[in-house]
């Protein structure tokens, strides 16, 4: 299987170079040149675990690492999950709720980046060669990333994080790792600071080559192929014989797009159903053609106030059929105008159907789903579950809903509180590292600054 560029413009290349390089030279994101057809292989998959699937559905895009040697890196990036089934559906009635938070910082994030940990420490080692991570966060996908390479020997990790702008849990989740080669950057700036200090570096080819620059973020391939496994382990544990709805709360469009390969495979996948929170620039595109960027909204389920999702490039790319100019017109023309259309009709073929839910709607769905099966939902889970309540009321379903569950309640706690006063969502992993040591370093929002500390302590 070889890897291509969105915008056409990159030569193809092998899985492991298309994981090591990130975003394509052309600046375009890298896809499998084709996109295998699965649905004679589904009916032996039925039985399988979700390790010994995962290494079945992987093994369909990479050609370029033997069998077992795939399911060893499976096997190690699993084995940190805290349930048997890895990611357990939960029955409530007429919604299945596909937990993916059991990983090591309760949220799904875990479940590409733990994959991707091991992916980097097994193609590195086959090559003798080392990666310096430098990565943004808002929140989640710092801990998760860190979590991914703690410990690693051919790995060094810088995550910057807007000073006072994350919330203390996710801060600890990130400053109380002990490892060595983690370095956090509390940053005197606001993310957009963080992430255009981290746009340049990769911009900067020189800079990027001599410190064997790498990304975790959720341009890198590796994320969205882990996150394909669950949409076909839920579709054949759930599927009646008519396929599966899926919801799925939505940021930056890496886990919906997931679900969207996964139907293009040939799994059973009915309607994909997207929410969006009040940054609603992806419901507006699928309700009327038009991509327009607005302002960033604060809101409950911080790890989707974004506004311009990376991934979204990928779907451009399947709907514009393949064509790579296209798909680079489109991009070129909303990075000037701030704005963008498609005509209607190619979503007319599209299975997404996409809504906007307000904070009122979320704290709204965590109440009467607690009221009526005593199950407490994290508020970007609640997003989905209000937006499969809309668009597919519970009484006219036609097929068995699966909503995605992204993170634990216990990671938000004041939203809980706010829609079930009296209930208080604790974990005990996060109250343990109340009592642990931080470990910080302060910068200044500026380039030199963050360089300087990476001359200084990386490879
Ligand atoms: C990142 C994140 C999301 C959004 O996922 P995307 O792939 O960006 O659409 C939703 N919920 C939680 C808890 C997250 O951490």
């Amino acid at each position: 299987m070889r890897y291509v560029s969105t915008r056409g413009q990159t030569p193809p290349m092998a899985f492991q170079d298309a994981i090591i390089t990130g975003l394509a030279p052309d600046g375009g994101l890298l896809v499998p040149a084709s996109i295998p057809d699965v649905s004679a292989k589904l009916p032996e998959w039925r039985d399988l675990t979700f390790v010994e699937l995962a290494s079945e559905v992987m093994g369909c895009f990479i050609d370029d690492i033997p069998p077992e040697d795939l399911r060893g890196i499976v096997e190690r990036a699993y084995a940190t999950f805290d349930h048997p089934d890895v990611a357990p559906l939960i029955d409530l009635g007429e919604t299945q709720v596909l937990e993916l938070f059991h990983g090591p910082t309760l949220a799904f994030k875990d479940i590409a980046l733990q994959f991707l940990g091991q992916l980097f420490d097994y193609t590195l080692g086959q090559r003798s060669g080392r990666l310096n991570i430098l990565g943004a966060t808002s929140g989640d996908t710092g801990s998760a990333a860190i979590a991914g390479v703690q410990g690693k020997g051919n790995v060094n990790i810088a995550v910057m994080f807007p000073r006072g702008r994350v919330s203390p849990l996710q801060q600890l989740q990130m400053t109380t790792i002990a490892d060595a080669n983690v370095h956090c950057l509390s940053i005197d700036g606001s993310f957009d600071d963080c992430q255009s200090i981290m746009k340049r570096a990769f911009a900067d080819v020189p800079f990027k080559t001599q410190h064997n620059l790498g990304a975790v973020n959720s341009v890198n391939w590796a994320r969205v192929l882990a996150q394909v496994v669950y949409y076909v382990y839920a579709a054949l544990k759930c599927d009646e014989g008519d396929g599966v709805d899926v919801s799925v709360p939505t940021g930056n469009f890496g886990n919906i797009f997931a679900a969207y390969v996964a139907r293009r495979m040939g799994v059973p996948l009915g309607r994909l159903l997207l929410g969006t929170n009040e940054n609603n620039i992806l419901s507006e595109f699928f309700n009327s053609g038009d991509y327009t960027r607005g302002a960033v909204h604060h809101t409950i389920s911080p790890s989707m106030d974004i506004q311009v999702a990376s991934n979204f490039e990928r779907f451009l790319y399947f709907g514009f059929g393949e064509d790579g100019p296209q798909v680079a017109n489109f991009m070129e023309q909303f990075a000037q105008a701030g704005t963008a259309s498609v005509p209607i009709e190619i979503l007319a073929n599209e299975p997404i159907t996409a809504t906007a839910i307000n904070t009122e709607q979320t704290l709204a769905t965590i109440a009467r789903v607690h009221q009526m099966h005593g199950y407490v939902l994290d508020p970007h889970t609640a997003v989905g579950v209000a937006a499969a309540d809309l668009l597919a009321p519970p009484t006219a379903r036609e097929r068995p809903m699966v909503c995605i569950a992204t993170a634990h309640p216990a990671k938000f706690p004041d939203a809980i509180r706010q829609a079930v006063p009296g209930v208080d969502a604790r974990h005990p992993r996060l109250d343990a590292l109340k009592a642990m040591p931080e470990r910080l370093v302060e910068l200044p929002a500026t380039d030199a600054a963050v360089r300087a500390y990476m001359e200084a302590h990386l490879f």
